[in-house]
């Protein structure tokens, strides 16, 4: 690596999609504070059908975005489409800039516990961990494969979505099930969304003027899929995924916690195959079985309009959150800060209204004026007297997993 190499690539690589950031991580134009600038950002979606589509913004050159439609193959020929678009903004992948390129991998099983430079032993393990993750992780392994075809001679580091909560106790992270056969199938709760819980725990240490070691954060980020975390002095002791990204709230499409006697039910009862079980709890149920929209915006304007179905999924919505806050701070014992972060805890204000009305007695409140604020920075949104801090912090996963990447290839 030359002195100048300092830009990072972000890849986050889905079943039939791959998101992308280009940043620079030593220009001065400081972007978040970070002291990073994102060059470049961009998407492309429908992978492997007619209709793929590539969405780029040239961030660097202050250009408008560029869209292309036409059918895009597959993952290496997607990644191809986003070098040539970087080429021309003079952005190009051969550049000598290029530090490395960091991959968000969802599931890191209990192994990785921080980014890791990958080689084929890693890539490996990231195979082995795909029975534990189907739907993710060979997606993420195709798009590590495509990268390093493309540049073998770079560092590719993988940021795993697990990493941060593997410092969860033993306590917090077991089912109790029989141990020989969790131990057998690797089943205990490994958490997931764990670069937003990592980045947006020390915003708010930030934020309120400390050091993360001296905070105890619950982080609630809710977006489509959605998760909360217990943080005690910058360390993950507690959260709400599991095994799978189903286990925990109410989410866009997934039901979050269920008696796992609903699914021999389903089978026996019902008659459903395990597959159709799975598809039922986490593409048919959360907000959008229950209502029929997971979009939070959408669920708002109905029940301003008088809709009884919405105001129901929205009451299940608040009062599992509410729940989690509640369990949170009894693991804690003491909180400092609530964080709302993602889609619906960056935007939705009555969503934090709500989860946070009524727990006066816990020290948490939420003041009105300063919760209609729409912004796109950190910011507080109780009142002075409230004993726990209530904030609302944006999360930047790519930013993240580019400062992770870019300590790693520079340490
Ligand atoms: P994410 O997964 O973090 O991208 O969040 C996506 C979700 O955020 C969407 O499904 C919406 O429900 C929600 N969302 C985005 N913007 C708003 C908004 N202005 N008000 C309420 N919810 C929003």
């Amino acid at each position: 690596m030359t002195a100048k190499a300092t830009r990072v690539l972000v890849l986050n690589s889905g079943s039939s999609s791959l998101k992308y950031q280009l940043l620079d991580m030593g220009d001065a134009r400081s972007d978040n504070g970070s002291g990073a600038a994102r060059l470049a950002v961009g998407l492309v979606e429908r992978i492997g059908e007619a209709t793929s589509r590539l969405a780029h913004t040239p961030l660097a050159a202050g250009g408008a975005t560029r869209e292309t439609t036409g059918p895009i193959a597959d993952h290496q020929a997607a990644l191809k489409a986003v070098a040539d678009e970087l080429a021309t903004d003079g952005l190009g992948l051969d550049s000598p800039e290029l530090a490395a390129i960091g991959h968000r991998v969802v599931h890191g099983g209990l192994k990785f516990t921080a980014p890791t430079v990958i080689d084929d032993a890693v890539l490996k393990e990231i195979e082995r961990l795909v029975p534990v993750a189907p739907l993710h992780n060979p997606a993420n392994i195709t798009g590590i494969r495509t990268a390093q075809a493309l540049r073998p001679d770079l560092p590719q580091v993988a940021v795993f979505d697990t990493a941060f909560h593997t410092t969860m106790p033993e306590h917090a992270a077991r089912y109790a099930i029989d141990v020989a056969t969790a131990d057998a199938h690797r089943i205990r709760r490994y958490g997931f969304h764990g670069t937003s819980h990592a980045y947006v725990s020390r915003r708010t240490a930030e934020l309120l003027g400390k050091a993360p070691e001296d905070i105890n954060v619950i982080v609630l980020h809710l977006g489509n899929g959605a998760s909360a975390s217990a943080v005690r002095g910058g360390r993950c002791v507690d959260t709400s995924m599991g095994l799978t990204p189903l286990e925990g709230l109410v989410m866009g499409t997934r039901s979050g916690d269920i008696d796992p006697a609903v699914t021999f039910h389903l089978k026996r009862v019902a008659g459903m195959s395990a597959d159709e079980i799975d598809e039922l709890l986490n593409k048919k149920s959360g907000l959008l079985g229950l209502c029929g929209d997971n979009d939070m915006r959408e669920i708002r304007r109905r029940i301003d309009g008088g809709d009884e179905r919405a105001a129901l999924a929205f009451d299940i919505y608040i009062h599992r959150l509410k729940k989690y806050i509640g369990a949170y701070t009894a693991v804690l014992g003491k909180v400092d800060a609530v964080t709302f972060t993602a889609g619906v805890g960056e935007n939705a204000a009555p969503v934090r209204a709500a989860a946070v009305a009524g727990l006066e007695e816990l020290g948490m409140a939420v003041d009105a004026s300063l919760n209609a604020v729409r912004s796109d920075e950190p910011r507080l949104i109780s009142p002075d007297y409230a004993r726990v801090a209530v904030a609302v912090v944006p999360t930047d996963e790519e930013l993240e997993i580019a400062q992770q990447t870019y300590a790693l290839v520079t340490a």
